[in-house]
């Protein structure tokens, strides 16, 4: 009998494909697959509690028409392939899709899980606050995918310790439709055991493992991984020149990094070494990155070197293949971070575009700079291999710069929410924001709040509104209403105004001084609709006076 889902039970965020069709077939009144998906062959591939569903494509067809989820949806935002993708290369990544969607034959072997002792010692976890908060807030446990991967033992929500599934019975359980709250589940998982100590490093891994899966990134190139992971190593003198590596301090380094993480599960994997010389896998990924090698050692790695894996431009090669096209060289290469990159050979015009481009400079900024069309800049972009993405990289560099600056100065006088950007800097900076505010934290809530920052935020803010209110009532032909709320939003205090104007009085003088009641405002904006309507020469009617101000009329 051919399955046809009746309905479709809601995706959840970061939600596993297993999680949401255990749900369906408990809304369908029980746990059993034959029952829930009318005795489907293909259910028990894409069903399975395992990182790598297949036979996506049966699935798809089968949902009601008006399900807006299709195969590559699936994969992007309920499987934990977008965690693998930047470590695999294009072919790689296009069989998994494909094999995914299809049979999922040979699909293991060809990524080398299979053969991955990390994935072997990986289970089945979920987090106790994630469960209570996913009832409250939508009405049902589910898996969330950040807990099921390798190397993830507490929970980047929560910097909680996960409960494990009993290894014993996680691979008969991996087979069956559950969820986290169920009694079998809560009966055969246990709490993770792990030193306090070790909490901070787990969770950072453990942010740098669900920011893989939030940034979505394609295929990373494998030179230029190695190449900042050299680079991070060089910074912490733990290699000489370009990539001479010092093996013993290397091996001391990793040795320290690994004290503050616990020894079992996938660490006693990672953290076996010889004597004296760090693990083969670390070495293996500063001088040979070909080949597969799985995401957690990228990710143990790049934060024992105190590299971004988020900051790797991609599409830039540092040695591209020689082609018609113009290649990149890297000027800067001892520091790691916005390079300035020009194409080997040029000169004049185009080498000058390419600079301010990868410098992250918008392209409306360079036209002008420069005297060229946009037109020009473009074009000259296209040209350079790799050009377009290494200008959006570092044109999000740059974006990223300027917020955590501005995050930083507000910083010094507010609480990390209310600064600005504090929730872009949340979605695409999660793991300096958390650095940041762990760092500063504890200083930041003795200064926060003293008398003396108030006094001297308040005469800058004073000083700051009326600037303010000045430039609004210059700004653009049509008056703007100069309001609290209007200077707040301006000023980014809004919510300061709010709550702590009675501790900020030259402030609210300030206020009091420059804001407008609405009847002034009216009058404001009526005089300049009776200008623009003279100007125009439209004949001036109280009807076209109200609606050129754009007041309705009577108030
Ligand atoms: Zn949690």
């Amino acid at each position: 009998m051919a399955l046809k889902f009746h309905f479709f039970p809601a995706v959840f965020p970061d939600e596993t494909l297993h999680s949401v069709l255990s749900r369906y077939a408990r809304l369908c009144g029980g746990s059993s697959r034959k029952a829930a998906f009318a005795g489907e062959t293909a259910a028990t591939s894409f069903t399975q509690n395992v990182a790598f569903p297949s036979r996506l494509g049966d699935l798809v067809e089968s949902l009601p028409s008006g399900t807006d989820l299709s195969v590559a949806q699936i994969i992007k935002r309920h499987t934990v392939l977008p965690y693998f993708a930047p470590f695999l290369t294009n072919d790689q990544l296009q069989h998994a899709k494909s094999s995914m969607t299809g049979n999922g034959n040979g699909l293991m072997l060809k990524l080398g899980i299979n053969a991955s002792r990390v994935e072997g010692a990986s289970r089945i976890r979920f987090c106790s606050e994630c469960l209570h908060e996913d009832i409250d807030r939508v009405g049902a446990a589910y898996w969330h995918r950040v807990h099921q991967l390798p190397g993830v033992l507490v929970c980047p929500h929560h910097m909680k310790l996960l409960k494990v599934v009993d290894p014993g019975s996680s691979s008969r359980i991996s087979r069956k439709l559950n969820l986290p709250d169920d009694e079998e589940i809560q009966t055969r998982s246990t709490q993770i055991d792990a030193c306090s100590d070790t909490l901070q490093r787990l969770h950072q891994i453990a942010l740098r493992s669900l920011q893989l899966l939030d940034l979505e990134l394609n295929p990373l190139s494998a030179p230029a991984v190695r190449m900042w992971l050299l680079h991070g190593a060089a910074n912490l003198d733990l290699a000489t020149g370009a990539a001479r590596l010092d093996l013993g301090r290397l091996a001391a380094h990793m040795a320290i990094f690994f004290k503050a993480l616990p020894a079992a599960w996938e660490y006693s994997v990672l953290r076996e070494a010889p004597a004296g010389f760090p693990a083969t896998w670390v070495t293996k990924l500063l001088r040979k990155p070909r080949g597969t090698h799985h995401p957690l050692k990228y990710i143990v790695l790049s934060t024992a070197l105190e590299v971004d894996l988020a900051c790797i431009p991609r599409g830039v090669e540092p040695s591209p293949p020689a082609g018609k096209r113009a290649t990149l060289i890297d000027v800067h290469s001892s520091q790691p971070g916005p390079r300035e990159i020009v194409p080997k050979g040029w000169e004049g015009l185009p080498a000058a575009v390419c600079r301010l481009a990868f410098t992250g400079q918008e392209a409306r900024l360079i036209a002008g700079t420069l005297g060229v069309s946009l037109a020009y800049v473009y074009r000259t972009i296209r040209a350079v291999h790799g050009g377009p993405s290494a200008w959006r990289d570092a044109r999000f560099l740059r974006e990223r710069r300027q917020r955590r600056t501005a995050f930083e100065n507000d910083y010094r006088h507010l609480h990390a929410h209310q600064c600005r950007d504090y929730a872009w800097l949340y979605r695409c900076d999660r793991i300096w924001l958390t650095d940041r505010i762990a760092n500063c934290g504890s200083v930041h809530a003795s200064r926060a709040d003293s008398a003396g920052a108030f006094a001297v935020l308040d005469s800058q803010l004073a000083e700051k509104v009326r600037k303010c209110a000045q430039r609004l009532r210059g700004v653009g032909e049509r008056p703007v209403w100069v309001t609290r709320t209007r200077i707040g939003r301006e000023l980014h205090v809004l919510s300061r105004f709010q709550k702590q104007l009675a501790k900020l009085p030259l402030c609210a003088r300030a206020l009091e001084e420059v804001c407008e009641p609405a009847e002034q405002f009216h009058l404001r904006r009526l005089l300049w609709a009776k200008a623009k309507l003279e100007g125009e020469q439209r004949r001036v009617t109280r009807s076209a006076l109200y609606r050129t101000a754009c007041i309705r009329s009577g108030v």
